[in-house]
């Protein structure tokens, strides 16, 4: 098997937190090899573009940091080390503008991810990054070398460091595919298993509603839940049927504590409020309205403007009897409840919960078990809600990691 590499440091994964962490170690004047599965660069990154790239927040940092849950503590060095602000900053320095939505996401000008990449790709080929694609990492050889596989067979490399940023398992369709795991796991590293998040859920909807209204759009809408905690929290947006189930940015928001619900008790149970702008009382004083001839549809219709979707949820949780109890309609608009039993699965998710443990990892995110071996991005046990916090973390993660080489690599001469 031929073997190649010495005196280079090997990033695995060439997708955000892979090419971050080559960048600074190229600045820092180390040869860099970018080992990538897939015949080109940052595919997942490019897909995300396509919506429009939402690559960081712009609210409060104290907010943004606590969209990390109980990792924060851990991500919060690194993140501050590259908050939202020098993330915009690292952009200028590429050429790119951003600007923060409506909403306080914050996009590159343009919305795309690919001009971007052509532009970060061109900066680190300038500082000398080289590129193997088609390169597809297959864990280690008894001798402790990494070994490929590429279109011309097996090669293994025995680089001065290795860092892996190889994703999780969402998508794996766009190269991040989770092979992984059982190789680091035969190493005695700890991976909690992987798992959907910023995900669709599972509801048990009848026909009808399936047929007539998969794909409508629930916006404005307020979503509540209660979670394990006890703690209830409510936010106003978007929220899509589909065929399966629910989908849309406020079942991504919750999509953790939903998850773990069904985890424990088989199902979570969150409710709607259809009429997110009127008061239970007014809602209350306009279903008793008289109505003369009129069905109790074209009454919600014009007293209320509820039509569509909305009613079709109603008349789906209430049944034709609906009307009978004004008291318990008016209720059911402000509280509709929907029941998930299952999340969708992880190839159709935004991103992945689980990974490697954070425990496992040193201040630099070394393998405290495996001296010379990084790991940065999503294929670390943490996640977040989209929002632009995905991006944002495994850019910081890829710096800090690679960082974490140039210390190391320091230490050992
Ligand atoms: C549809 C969609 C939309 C998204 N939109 C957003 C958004 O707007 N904002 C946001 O913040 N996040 C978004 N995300 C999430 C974001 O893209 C990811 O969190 C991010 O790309 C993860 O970066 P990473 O570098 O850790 O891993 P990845 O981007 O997954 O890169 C890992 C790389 O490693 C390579 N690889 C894997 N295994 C091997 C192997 N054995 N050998 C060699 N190479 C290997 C893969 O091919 C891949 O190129 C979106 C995700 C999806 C799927």
């Amino acid at each position: 098997m031929p073997e190649y590499a010495y005196q280079s440091v090997a990033i695995i994964g060439g997708g955000p937190a892979g090419l971050m962490a080559a960048e600074i170690l190229a600045q820092n004047g180390h040869s860099v090899i970018v080992y990538e599965a897939k015949p080109s660069l940052a595919r997942k990154f490019l897909r995300a573009g396509i919506g429009g790239l939402n690559i960081t927040h712009s609210e409060d940092y104290a907010l943004f940091c606590t969209r990390y849950g109980p990792e924060q503590a851990r991500l919060q060095i690194i993140l501050d080390h590259f908050p939202p602000l020098t993330l915009r900053a690292w952009l200028e320095s590429l050429g790119v503008s951003t600007f923060a939505g409506s909403s306080g996401k914050v996009f590159p000008e343009g919305m795309k991810a690919a001009p971007l990449l052509r532009l970060w790709i061109q900066r680190l080929r300038g500082l000398g990054v080289q590129f193997r694609l088609r390169h597809r990492w297959q864990g280690w050889n008894a001798d402790g070398s990494v070994r490929f596989d590429t279109p011309n067979g097996s090669i293994k490399a025995r680089p001065r460091a290795v860092l892996l940023a190889l994703g999780g398992g969402s998508w794996p369709q766009l190269g991040s595919d989770a092979a992984w795991v059982p190789w680091l796991r035969e190493k005695s590293i700890q991976v909690t298993p992987l798992q959907s998040a910023n995900c669709g859920f599972e509801v048990a909807w009848s026909e009808h509603l399936r047929e007539r209204h998969a794909g409508a759009q629930l916006k404005p809408v307020t979503m509540r839940l209660t979670d394990q905690q006890g703690n209830t929290s409510q936010r106003r947006g978007e929220l899509i049927i589909s065929q399966y189930g629910v989908e849309g940015n406020l079942i991504y928001h919750y999509s953790r504590s939903l998850r773990e619900m069904i985890k424990t008790e088989g199902s979570a149970t969150f409710t709607l409020d259809l009429a997110p702008d009127r008061t239970e009382q007014q809602i209350l004083a306009a279903l008793r309205h008289p109505r003369g001839k009129r069905s109790l549809s074209s009454h919600l219709k014009t007293r209320l403007n509820l039509s569509g979707i909305r009613t079709a949820l109603l008349w789906e949780t209430l049944g034709k009897a609906a009307g009978d109890d004004l008291t318990r309609l008016a209720q059911q608009i402000k509280a509709l409840p929907i029941t998930v039993t299952a999340p969708r699965p992880l190839a159709e998710a935004i991103s992945t919960a689980g990974g490697v443990h954070l425990d496992e990892l040193d201040e630099r995110l070394m393998l405290k078990s495996l001296p010379g071996v990084f790991l940065a991005g999503e294929m670390l046990d943490w996640e977040a809600p989209t929002g632009g916090y995905l991006l944002t973390a495994c850019l910081a993660q890829g710096r800090w990691a690679g960082a974490g080489v140039q210390a190391w690599l320091e230490q050992q001469l």
